[in-house]
């Protein structure tokens, strides 16, 4: 990226506001959700572990070892390498079993994860051993050298100690954290329950996919390819989705089906109908039900974004049309938002849509879903993105602007980044194709071989 003075001034026209004010705005007007579930450890990926997971033993429970190969005691072996003499081999120990002390100058056959035996020391692996068999047919071992101390031993409680705490809550629950818990004998997880997201699409172009056949698509039409994504994307994120189709062009209508939808999801999420002045009954209806913020956000794509409430059933008399409503309902002031479902509507861009879902709906929802980062350790910047790695940029963006970018690019075969051809904000194959987010600060250029922020769709998609 060009460190230059940029080719635009940065300074953004007032009234954009920063990601990271956007963010910051959005989550402070949100809080994790409360409530447990227990779900069998089979069935919980992708939920969020609501209380810590201790572990009531060691893991691994017993020494072991790690190898196929014989367990030693190393003073008795360095003796017997001196010496140049072979050791009898005085018995077996396969995983599942429990040997005997070892006998004083023995060895025992051992394999991979079997318990150690008392009075070995170490292991030595199978390969550097000359195994053979003395006149009564009892096993020898020849050995070349003395292994360093605990050599290919896997000590009890190395992994994980009776008490401590394997997984704290706000995990986000994978397979790797469902295997950890399987490790500590547990069958069972308590989660946090489903966040309900009702999702609706707005829009007097859209029709369904598959209501209508490609030949026979009034002029004008077009299909809804929002609500897929949005609702794939939500269930990844580990929501339970109401597909509530298409918002119906009545006012009267809309507020039947925010009110109804309010009633029973956590947030609502709308595409479309956000942009400065258009004709669109959603935005005065969630400002009757409860309160709206619009918001024009200095990034690329997806500048428009509206962020509000709606109040539930016995709470709409304390709700007023103005956004101080919605202000003074913030945690912290009011405490509680536990009579009123969220509201966020994107834009009706597919690709603004899809990267304001990444850069916003995202960190809401793991807010309300209490997601903490857990033994991921993320590091979660300022702006919620995942970390961004540096890599060279194998085009020109000559182009500076205004807003923050997020350009859609992809890792090539030579360790450097390609850019779409077409950044258009209604280009869903950009998102399809690319692996990846520029992001390309406002004012920035891009030159080739320039190292540039890019962050990976998977760290964005998990
Ligand atoms: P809007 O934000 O409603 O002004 O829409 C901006 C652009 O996105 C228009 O070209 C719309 O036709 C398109 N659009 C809106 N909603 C959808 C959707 N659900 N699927 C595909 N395109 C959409
Ligand atoms: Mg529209």
């Amino acid at each position: 990226m060009s460190h230059e003075v940029p080719a635009v001034p940065v300074p953004r026209r007032p009234g954009l506001m920063s990601l990271e004010q956007a963010l910051e705005q959005l989550l402070s007007a949100a809080q994790p959700l409360g409530g447990q579930q227990t779900v069998a450890t089979l069935e919980a990926d992708g939920r969020v572990l609501a209380q810590d997971i201790r572990s009531a033993l060691d893991v691994p429970g017993f020494d072991n070892s790690s190898m196929d190969g014989y367990a030693v005691n190393r003073a008795e072996l360095a003796a017997a390498v001196a010496a140049g003499q072979a050791l009898p081999v005085s018995q077996r120990i396969p995983a599942g079993q429990f040997g005997p002390v070892l006998q004083p100058g023995s060895v025992a056959r051992i394999f991979t994860g079997a318990p150690l035996p008392a009075g070995a020391d170490a292991v030595v692996m199978q390969e550097e051993v000359e195994a053979s068999l003395d006149e009564q047919g009892q096993g020898l071992a020849r050995f070349s050298s003395v292994p360093e101390p605990s050599a290919f031993i896997r000590r009890r409680g190395e992994d994980i100690r009776l008490g401590d705490t394997v997984l704290p809550a706000g995990t986000r629950l994978g397979p790797a954290e469902l295997g950890l818990a399987a490790s500590l004998g547990l069958a069972e997880l308590p989660v946090r329950p489903r966040l309900r997201v009702a999702l609706f699409s707005t829009g007097d172009e859209l029709v369904m996919p598959g209501e209508v056949a490609p030949e026979q698509m009034a002029p004008g039409a077009i299909y809804n390819s929002n609500r897929y994504f949005l609702a794939v994307l939500l269930k990844r994120l580990g929501c339970e989705v109401s597909d509530l189709g298409i918002v119906p062009d009545r006012r009267e209508a809309t507020l039947d089906a925010l009110r109804q939808a309010a009633e029973s999801h956590d947030l609502i999420v709308t595409s479309g109908g956000v942009s400065v002045g258009e004709e669109d009954h959603v935005k005065p209806a969630v400002q009757q039900l409860g309160g709206l913020d619009l918001w024009q956000i200095a990034i690329k794509p997806g500048k428009p974004f509206a962020h509000g409430w709606i109040a539930r059933a016995g709470q709409v008399g304390q709700a007023t049309e103005s956004t101080e409503s919605a202000e003074a309902g913030k945690v912290g002031e009011a405490g509680n938002t536990a009579g009123r479902c969220h509201f966020v509507g994107l834009p009706g861009n597919p690709v603004s849509s899809f990267v304001t879902f990444l850069l916003l709906v995202r960190p809401l929802l793991q807010r309300l879903q209490g997601v903490s980062s857990g033994l991921g350790i993320v590091p979660v910047a300022a702006d919620g993105l995942p970390p961004a790695i540096f890599l060279p940029a194998h085009f020109d963006w000559p182009r500076a602007d205004r807003r923050r970018e997020f350009l859609r690019a992809r890792r090539n075969a030579a360790g450097g980044l390609d850019l779409f051809p077409n950044q258009s904000s209604g280009v869903l194959t950009s998102v399809a194709w690319c692996d990846g987010l520029v992001d390309l600060p406002a004012g920035r250029t891009i030159a080739r071989g320039d190292s540039v922020p890019f962050i990976p769709m998977a760290a964005l998609l998990g």
